[in-house]
């Protein structure tokens, strides 16, 4: 295949245009006043690299300082813009130093070596390979950007400019003729061949990595909402019913149980105290039980004043023991509310079946429910097993 270097020059201009269209529709297609993202600087990045690519397609026709200098200093701006979106997407400061001195560093490599463009491949070339070092660092250090997979893809549009980068200053180390713009009439070298590829591919897998990762992130925050209590902020019901549904399928062989927690005469704060009161202490009720819980032990809102606890790997007597330590912490603790103080109670109802054995969520709640009922029916402030 003989791949023309002045077309592949111009494909990765108009590539990279194209991605500057695309990723500003998708600055303007944001709804809201989210956390702030990085897609507008990441746009800028590529858009300064379009004109960096620009102002090299036509050297020589027009002064070197704007096709050489500027054009470097552009491309290092625009890694130096990569870095500052990570930096805004992962919402930590990044300091000033790595954003500036590599393009004054790169600008100035450009002027001093003018004429010499093997110099400036070897030297320019590590002032870019540490950018974009920092800007992996960058990636692979917060966990921000470090979960999910889009950041895979930012990496890989890294090592590629990195391997090109160290292809191009060793093939200028070894006094081989390659030129950054392909000239019309030669026969292009491979290295600028590969080169105009490589940074093709970089900067597609770089904007579309960018544009997963803020997507991965709304989507785990949307998951965490749809989990999450919106009152007290601890698991919802789904959350708690999944939980249970997966602690059942364990084929641990070992007891899973299920707490019902119901708090006592709690109808009784709304009409003395009013509802936000009894908001609140829904919300201090909530904190106190989780302290109390084991790692594997999930609380959840069950609904209204109802609270549930799924405990895996609990037997009776373990369960019995973690029921009356949770009804005794609230017994003893005081609540603090707009007009005072105030002490609440729980009634606690638990039921207990071996993981495994194919027996209904649905069933053991209800048994769970029977026994709050009894503890109830008991005289409140305690707890009650089933069977
Ligand atoms: P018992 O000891 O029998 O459980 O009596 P109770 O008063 O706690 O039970 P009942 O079911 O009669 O009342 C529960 C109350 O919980 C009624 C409802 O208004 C209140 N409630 C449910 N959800 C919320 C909430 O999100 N916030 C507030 N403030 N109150 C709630
Ligand atoms: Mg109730
Ligand atoms: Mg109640």
């Amino acid at each position: 295949m003989n791949l023309d270097a002045r077309t592949l020059l111009f494909s990765l201009i108009l590539t990279n245009a194209f991605m500057v269209m695309g990723l500003f529709v998708a600055v303007s297609c944001k709804e809201g006043d989210g956390k702030q993202d990085g897609i507008a600087k990441w746009a800028v990045a590529i858009l300064l690299q379009t004109l960096a690519w620009m102002l090299i397609a036509v050297r020589g026709s027009i002064p070197d300082a704007l096709s050489i200098v500027v054009a470097n200093g552009l491309l290092s701006g625009s890694y130096a813009l990569m870095l500052a979106a990570i930096g805004e997407f992962q919402q930590r400061a990044i300091s000033r130093w790595k954003y500036f001195s590599p393009i004054a560093l790169a600008m100035l490599i450009a002027s001093v070596l003018v004429n010499d463009v093997h110099g400036r491949f070897i030297w320019g070339g590590m002032v870019y390979i540490f950018q974009l070092l920092l800007i992996s660092r960058a990636l692979l250090t917060a966990p921000e950007t470090h979960t999910g997979r889009a950041w895979k893809l930012l990496i890989g549009g890294t090592v590629i400019v990195i391997a090109v980068l160290v292809l191009r200053a060793i093939v200028a180390m070894t006094g081989q003729t390659i030129l950054a713009q392909p000239g019309v009439n030669d026969t292009p070298h491979w290295v600028q061949v590969i080169s105009f590829v490589a940074l093709m591919g970089s900067s597609l897998l770089g904007s579309v990595g960018f544009l997963l990762m803020a997507k991965e992130r709304t989507d785990r925050e949307v998951l965490h909402l749809a989990m999450t209590d919106s009152l007290t902020g601890v698991p919802n019901r789904r959350a708690l019913m999944d939980y249970a549904e997966r602690a059942l399928a364990l084929r641990s062989g070992r007891s899973v149980a299920l707490l019902m927690i119901d708090v006592d005469h709690f109808k009784r704060i709304n009409d003395t105290q009013g509802h936000p009161a009894g908001d609140e202490v829904l919300r201090q009720i909530s904190r106190l039980l989780s302290k109390r819980l084991r790692g594997g032990d999930l609380l959840g809102r069950y609904g209204g004043e109802e609270f549930c606890v799924v405990a895996p790997d609990t037997d009776a007597d373990g369960a019995m023991k973690l029921a009356e330590s949770l009804r005794a912490t609230l017994e003893s603790a005081v609540l603090m509310i707009e007009s005072g103080k105030i002490s609440v109670t729980v009634s606690i109802g638990v039921a207990l079946t071996a993981a495994n054995t194919e027996r209904e969520l649905k069933d053991i709640l209800a048994e769970a429910d029977v026994a709050l009922y009894s503890a109830k029916k008991g005289g409140r402030n305690r707890v009650a097993c089933f069977g």
